[in-house]
């Protein structure tokens, strides 16, 4: 079914935002889009499409012109922080891993911001919401004292969504104990088309390589107390990544010797909403759940939530808000909790406890290579093309 002439704002020029916007404007709707800053981009760092996400971008049609801008994943490799490789998880072997893709955010953001805008959704920028009121029809205050009506509002404003409040009460995001360093560096190590975790105790770092190859996106995290700076994120010294994974060995220690300038993000989270829906209006993304970023899923699964919410809307209109929040909420929640999980997985700390799971884990990659890679059939199997 379409929608034709259903008119939809959608707060946030993000990955879960924009993947809405045409997913909505291809059954019809007409779209805006209204994003707070003053261009559309995203944080110069990696981002890992898994195929679940890809299926969506498929569904958009924009997964050809995707892949041309990307790496295929091959494997995905957990290794200790001497180097040692501990399991492999070869991606190529099982159909529904093949399509693993490791893309620059930019590079995406920027795809589904062109063909928004080449599929006639509006995008204005500069236009902060400030809060939203349900109804019919919705209405949206922004910053500079104007305001948009729309059929539905889309929250897709991430975890410091105006929309969540409204929904389920104010709460403050909570520090999850973990701070997270991102740099893009050039790829000194010959990196092969595979992402790797190098697990130390208390702390962890990914890289894996982008556009090419010619550059190694790292996401190095570290377990802290408390987090002291006044925003969220903020640009560190990168003498002070080299102190925290000083013990790192082998491609790691090269790698981070290249980081100049990273990032440095505090890891904020809510729990996952119990209200993403009320009258002409629905949440979707980090705004409805964020996640730790331990299974490279946050983005995928506002893909998938930004697919379902335009079916459900396209099988029955504005009575459809309830249908998606039922196909979605126990999916996201399982994610999140292993995502979760693989925090202490990947941190442990007492030697005797590591070098056991290490042995098990190694003694599981060689005896029954496709077991582990199995176990993720649940998530990068899932199609959500097929609801509805
Ligand atoms: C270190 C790290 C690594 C990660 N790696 C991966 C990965 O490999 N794979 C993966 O799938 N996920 C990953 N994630 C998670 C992923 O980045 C997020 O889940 C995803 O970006 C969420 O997208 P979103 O569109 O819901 O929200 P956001 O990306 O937060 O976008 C929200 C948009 O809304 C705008 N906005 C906010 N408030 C307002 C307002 N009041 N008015 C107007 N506009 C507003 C913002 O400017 C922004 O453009 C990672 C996260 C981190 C921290």
């Amino acid at each position: 079914m379409n929608v034709d002439g259903l008119k939809v704002a959608v707060i946030g020029a993000g990955i879960g935002g924009l993947a809405a916007a045409l997913a909505l404007r291809a059954r019809g709707a007409e779209v805006l889009v209204l994003e707070q800053a003053d261009a559309i981009r995203e944080v110069g760092a990696g981002i890992q499409v898994s195929p679940n996400g890809m299926k969506v971008l498929a569904g958009l049609d924009l997964a050809g012109a995707l892949r041309a801008r990307t790496v295929q994943g091959r494997a995905v490799v957990l290794c200790d922080f001497d180097g040692a490789e501990v399991l492999r998880m070869d991606l190529t072997r099982q159909t529904d891993a093949k399509d693993y893709r490791f893309v620059h955010r930019a590079d995406l953001v920027d795809l589904l911001a062109e063909a928004a805008r080449a599929r006639g959704v509006k995008i204005r920028l500069l236009q902060k919401a400030e809060g939203v009121l349900p109804g019919r029809p919705a209405r949206i205050a922004l910053c500079h004292g104007d305001h948009v009506d729309a059929d539905l509002v889309v929250g897709a404003d991430g975890l410091h969504s105006v929309l969540r409040p409204v929904l389920n009460g104010a709460s403050r995001p909570f520090f999850t104990g973990q701070v997270a360093w991102r740099a893009v560096v050039p790829n000194v190590v010959d990196h092969p088309p595979e992402a790797r975790v190098h697990m130390g105790p208390g702390r962890h770092m990914v890289s894996y390589p982008l556009r090419d190859g010619a550059v190694v996106n790292l996401v190095a995290v570290e377990e802290r107390r408390d987090w002291a700076e006044e925003g969220w994120t903020h640009d560190d010294d990168a003498a002070n990544l080299l102190r925290a994974f000083s013990g790192f060995r082998g491609d790691a220690e090269r790698l981070l010797k290249k980081v100049e300038r990273p990032g440095l993000w505090g890891l904020y989270r809510h729990p996952v909403a119990e209200h993403w829906h009320a009258e002409g209006v629905a949440l979707l993304g980090d705004a409805a759940h964020p996640t730790l970023p331990f299974l490279a899923q946050g983005a995928n699964m506002a893909l998938e939530d930004a697919w379902a919410l335009a079916t459900a809307v396209g099988a029955r209109g504005l009575d459809g808000l309830a249908l998606y929040h039922s196909w979605r909420r126990e999916r996201v929640a399982r994610v999140i909790a292993a995502a979760n999980g693989n925090a202490w997985k990947y941190h442990l700390r007492n030697p005797l406890v590591r070098a056991v799971a290490h042995l098990g884990l190694g003694i599981v990659g060689r005896v029954a290579p496709g077991a582990m890679l199995k176990s993720f059939d649940w998530i990068y199997g899932f199609d959500v093309r097929r609801l509805g």
